[in-house]
């Protein structure tokens, strides 16, 4: 049975036309690549290299600062520079700029496999940290910080391959191309934070990968508990994953851990498991290139810190001038002025999407109807209706009794109103005023 959760919205998906598209790589290799020293929300990392020196695919570029995570070089060739480069999270951040040989010549000191069911558990953490892995389906938080946190903590491991947001389908494909190694990252994972209980989440527009998956496990035994959730948006988001697998609610300002459970997308768990049974750092990600202005959408194996640019290439160009460019998904996604941005760790899409499909964001705002759709959409239970009245009107009082805190930004009252009105954007800003001291700003 497919289990669901309270809330969420149904928005076209537009995945048919890379769901069924292999992941492959680059037509051409970028001739330069700028990689940016901050690509987690931890913290930034500091250089070990410098103009002029030669680097290989895989060796470290830069160590992290407190918080941080590793970098290392995803082409092989020359430093050319360490100087400010358009970043896709906007403005302009240090980068180290590489003039790709085009060689590909691997880094010579790339660790060992592992055998880390057997080392000390510091050990296998200190190896996940030199992969420098980050969370894969967009948080960008540091993952040996994550399990470092959860180990021995949580009886119920999650790892979520949802990809509930319309047009992703880079992890669909993982499933279907890399299933077995999945299962064992899964396993491992599992293990390694001594959970009871592991289960790999897949929405039920992939049955596909679902019967795949159901083989896979039979033949090879795994302790993999295969969970098929309906499709909806936001099921990918922590909270509403542990609820839906577990029942168990995580209270306001606290997360999944503190419930006993760990979450984890499925490209961050593949990455921990290259990382000790392959001894791979982060150099490459699966991206999903699509939208209606797309020449051919596809889902293409990138170098980190390739420019936007040469994806959109790789995919045929455009057919048409679009109207909004995003990197991630068009619910949660960072619009995107400058494609010499580079695709960074979290990056999981490119997306050119035409008037048509961006269409009600360019719809005029009328009157609040009291349909009520906003509120039976929240997946977090709050009122974004009285949000709006109470910011429109000045009634700033009324602001902490509506537990912004629990908003997770998911977007699903914006989307669904039939007045067009910003409300995700009225509760940021409601909570900004609240931060403020309950001022208007
Ligand atoms: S109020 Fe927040 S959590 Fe609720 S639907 Fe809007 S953006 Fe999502
Ligand atoms: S969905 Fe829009 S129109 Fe309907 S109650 Fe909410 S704010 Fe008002």
């Amino acid at each position: 049975m497919r289990r669901r959760f309270l809330g969420g919205v149904h928005p076209a998906s537009y995945k048919e036309s890379t769901r069924r598209k292999p992941i492959m790589p680059l037509e051409e290799s970028p001739k330069q690549v700028a990689i940016p020293l901050t690509m987690c929300t931890g913290g930034g990392a500091v250089p070990v290299v410098k103009p002029g020196d030669k680097v290989t695919v895989g060796q470290v570029i830069a160590k992290p600062e407190e918080g941080g995570v590793y970098v290392h070089s995803s082409v092989s060739g020359r430093v050319r520079a360490i100087e400010p480069r358009p970043h896709p999270w906007g403005g302009r951040w240090d980068a180290i700029v590489i003039d790709n040989d085009g060689q590909d010549t691997p880094c010579p000191d790339l660790p060992e496999p592992m055998d880390w069911s057997r080392m000390d558990r510091a050990q296998v953490l200190e190896r996940i940290c030199q992969a420098g892995i980050t969370s894969m389906g967009g948080g960008a938080s540091p993952t040996h910080l994550r399990i470092a946190r959860s180990v021995g903590r949580v009886d119920t491991l999650i790892v979520s391959a949802a990809e509930c947001e319309p047009y992703l389908t880079a992890d669909h494909r993982l499933l279907l191309e890399h299933g077995d190694q999945v299962l064992q990252s899964v396993q491992m994972l599992s293990q390694l934070l001594r959970a009871d209980r592991a289960v790999l989440v897949v929405a039920g527009d992939k049955l596909n990968a679902v019967e795949f998956l159901e083989r896979r496990l039979r033949r090879k035994r795994r302790s993999v508990e295969l969970v098929t959730i309906e499709t909806r948006y936001p099921l990918g988001m922590e909270k509403q994953l542990v609820r839906t697998i577990t029942g168990r609610e995580v209270p306001p300002g606290q997360s999944a851990v503190d419930v006993k459970c760990a979450v984890f997308n499925v490209a961050t768990a593949y990455m921990v498991r290259a990382a000790l049974l392959e001894g791979q750092p982060v150099t490459h990600r699966a991206v999903t290139v699509s939208g209606g202005a797309v020449a051919r959408p596809r889902n293409l194996w990138v170098p980190i810190g390739t420019p936007l640019r040469c994806l959109l290439e790789s995919a045929g160009g455009l057919k048409e001038e679009p109207a909004i460019i995003l990197t991630g998904g068009p619910m949660t996604g960072t619009v995107q002025t400058d494609l010499e941005a580079p695709v960074v760790k979290n990056t999981n899409a490119l997306l050119c999407l035409t008037k048509q499909e961006h269409g009600g964001a360019d719809q005029p705002e009328t009157v609040c109807v009291r349909c009520g759709h906003c509120v039976s959409s929240c997946p977090m239970n709050l009122n974004p209706a009285f949000v709006y009245r109470a910011v429109r009107m000045g009634e700033t009082d009324r602001l902490p009794q509506l537990h912004l805190e629990d908003c997770m930004e998911c977007g699903c009252c914006s989307y669904i109103c039939p007045s067009h009105i910003p409300l995700a954007d009225l509760v940021r800003q409601a909570r900004t005023i609240l931060a403020e001291g309950g001022e208007q700003a």
